[in-house]
């Protein structure tokens, strides 16, 4: 029997691992080498995408200043608003034209018209007609636009355009004088100009556009000076006077990374998960075709043992019908012999009745004999006719290696005993079994004899070997008797429990031992077991442990079960 703490690995679970692991190896050193080059081309577009977006939306600041900035100077050269808002004064048409039209088609939230003598003539401020002075609401740096857009030529305006803050909320405005057609006289002379002014408001829509059409995220206005946090940039927006109002700030654009976010959570989860989905299935069928390997082993093992104890069964109830058969004729042969040699005994008989008479002496002799033979042989047959208790097996097999040891001493083999301290309790007749024991350790000792006095330069320690040990997790008493001498022989080993098979030389052996043995083992619900462990012979009996070593009484005095 091969040593059963280090298991070797089976076939399947080598070619497994050398099957996976340069597998396994390989994958991981692919992946591994594509997410560093992915992870690094995904951090230059992050560094480029963040480097060009800051001219990107400063860009988009100039052009919508421009625009502001076209659109108060296209007004302020056309003849219809000249006409109503210098020559004469037309509220319902500045209201329907600079005022509404302007909120409602670009979205210009301030817009009014201021008279040379600096008063508002019209004022439109978020949709609601107002009076207030222009002045007032966008304070005196409005006054520097005023002055810029005046003192450009009437044949060449150019409007003036800068930030405001006010009440917390950013506009941009831009300023342009009114240009006449014909100018004459007071009309040449700048400062008494009228002018237009359009402000726009920075916020939500204008923003989100903004935003939306460069691909920025968060992009929002600060007053103070923005945080120096790698992932926010900025631009300053400059007022009238050449001073920074406030900054517009945005998140860094990573289109690397973000390209990579459901690349990383879903393309990396799901490869690892085919993988290892692969490896498991891979893993299942080997176990499962391993399984199935032992199942068949485990089969035929069975099959094997099963052949052999009904072919055992067949022997035992052929035993018992011998038994029966013989025990008839051996008595009344017995008897006769008995009679006769009473008889001879009373008569005067000569030389030659004494002959007769040590003859019968003889024939009664050797009935007696064939009936010691037929008496073993029922015990063979499971002829049960003792009486059973539960008793402690391990004190069983204590005393027969008691019994025994001088005798093993004297012919220098060792005797090895290891007992189940305290041992569960087995049910049969404590004396058949000490029988067994007997046996077996009588032949490991013959077997180990004949190995020390067969090799010629020995290399045998001559030991033999008996355990005993409880498993209560199976309810099993084990007991195991293993030698090393020359084990037994492939063709003998299915013969050894057949009653009368013996490979000693004749008068040394009956050919019983084992075949009484078995008989005793199966009539207590056992099993025995004969097989060679490389070293020697190993035979296990297995009884079923009817009760567990720490019943109250049980170790010491057996239990009558009958
Ligand atoms: P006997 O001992 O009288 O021959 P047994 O029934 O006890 O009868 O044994 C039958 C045979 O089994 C033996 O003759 C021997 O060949 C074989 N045998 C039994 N025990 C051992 C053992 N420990 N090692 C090798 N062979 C054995």
């Amino acid at each position: 029997m091969s040593d059963p703490e280090v298991p070797p690995r089976s076939f399947e679970a080598r070619v497994f691992w050398r099957l996976v692991t340069p597998f396994v190896i390989a994958v991981l050193v692919i992946a591994g080498s594509a997410a560093i080059v992915v992870n690094l081309s995904a951090r230059s577009q992050d560094r480029l995408a963040a480097e060009s977006s800051q001219p990107l939306v400063r860009a988009l600041l100039s052009g919508f200043e421009r625009d502001l900035d076209r659109l108060v100077y296209d007004n302020s050269w056309w003849d219809l608003a000249v006409e109503n808002l210098v020559e004469d004064l037309n509220k319902e048409w500045a209201d329907n034209n600079i005022g509404t039209y302007a909120a409602e088609t670009f979205d210009i939230s301030e817009s009014f018209v201021l008279t040379p003598s600096d008063t508002t003539k019209i004022a439109y401020v978020q949709g609601v007609p107002s009076l207030e002075d222009a002045r007032s609401y966008f304070g005196p740096d409005l006054d520097l636009l005023v002055q810029q857009s005046r003192a450009a030529s009437m044949f060449e305006p150019v409007p003036a355009s800068g930030y405001f803050l006010r009440d917390g909320m950013l506009h941009l405005v831009s300023v342009s004088a009114l240009t006449l057609e014909n100018p004459i006289g007071a009309d040449t002379e700048r400062h008494v100009r009228h002018v237009l002014v359009y402000g726009q408001q920075l916020s939500g829509a204008l923003l989100d556009e903004i935003s939306s059409g460069f691909g920025v995220d968060d992009l929002g206005i600060v007053f103070d000076t923005p945080p120096s946090v790698p992932s926010l940039l900025s631009t300053s927006l400059i007022g009238p006077g050449g001073a920074v109002v406030a900054w517009l700030t945005w998140k860094a654009p990573r289109p690397g990374s973000d390209l990579l976010a459901p690349l990383r959570v879903w393309r990396v989860v799901a490869l690892i998960g085919v993988l290892a989905l692969s490896l498991l299935f891979v893993h299942q069928v080997l176990r499962t075709a391993r399984r199935v390997a032992d199942h068949d082993r485990q089969l035929a093992e069975k099959d094997h043992q099963l052949a052999q104890s009904s072919k055992l069964a067949l022997l035992g109830e052929m035993a018992a019908g011998v038994v029966h058969e013989l025990n008839q004729p051996l008595n009344i042969i017995r008897m006769a012999t008995e009679q006769t040699r009473m008889k001879f005994r009373a008569m005067d008989v000569g030389p030659d009745g004494q002959k007769v008479s040590s003859q019968l002496e003889i024939i009664a002799g050797q009935t007696e004999r064939m009936a010691e033979t037929i008496q073993s042989m029922r015990i063979f047959s499971r002829d049960d006719y003792g009486r059973k208790i539960a008793f402690d097996p391990a004190r069983s097999v204590a005393q027969a290696t008691e019994w025994l040891r001088p005798e093993f001493d004297e012919r220098g083999i060792s005797l090895d005993v290891r007992l189940a301290e305290p041992c569960g309790r087995v049910f049969g007749e404590p004396s058949r079994f000490e029988q067994v024991v007997i046996n077996l350790l009588i032949n490991a000792r013959d077997a180990v004899q004949r190995g020390l006095d067969d090799s010629v330069s020995s290399d045998r320690a001559g030991i033999v070997r008996i355990s005993v040990s409880d498993d209560p997790a199976r309810e099993m008493v084990t007991i195991e008797v293993r030698d090393d001498g020359p084990g037994i022989s492939p063709a003998h080993i299915d013969r050894v429990f057949e009653p009368f098979f013996t490979t000693k030389e004749p008068g040394s052996g009956t050919g019983l031992g084992l075949s009484i043995s078995y008989g005793i083992v199966t009539g207590m619900n056992g099993t025995l077991l004969a097989e060679n462990t490389g070293e020697g012979a190993e035979f296990r009996i297995e009884l079923p442990r009817i009760m567990p070593a720490d019943v109250a009484g049980a170790s010491a005095a057996p239990i009558d079960l009958e």
